[in-house]
């Protein structure tokens, strides 16, 4: 069971976005705000934006979200983990904002180092999409 959205669906070009942008901000974390679609039983997340308020050092955990755009289209935050490790820490969970939370891991290669959480910390399945 996927408690994010029965079918969720990440663009390829979101994918090499997120992974870039980790890459080129590392050591440090990065953060992005992910934008989509949601329908009935399907979200599709089709663009990266990057944050208004994001300045260079800036951890996931002090982060403004409370100063975030009131956009239905923007689904959550992305933030890279420098430390590899694709999970969400006790404060990110505190600071979830939107629908879904995605942490990119070092070394980010591939999707394999993207993780998807709900606002309870349970990881989501997703499908890369064309
Ligand atoms: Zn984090």
């Amino acid at each position: 069971m996927n408690s994010v959205a029965k079918r969720l669906y990440f663009k390829r070009e979101v994918v090499d976005g997120l992974l870039d942008y980790s890459n080129s901000n590392h050591p440090r974390e990065g953060i992005l705000l992910i934008r989509g679609k949601v329908k009935k039983d399907e979200i599709v997340v089709t663009q990266l934006i990057i944050p208004p308020l994001a300045t260079h050092g800036e951890s996931f955990s002090s982060f403004p979200t409370y100063m975030l755009p009131l956009d239905a289209s923007i689904l959550g935050v992305a933030h890279s983990h420098p430390s590899g490790t694709v999970a969400p820490s006790h404060g990110d969970l505190q600071n979830f904002w939107g629908r879904l939370m995605v942490i990119i891991g070092y070394p980010y290669e591939d999707e394999g180092d993207i993780g998807v959480f709900d606002r309870e910390g349970a990881r989501a399945i997703f499908t890369v999409i064309d």
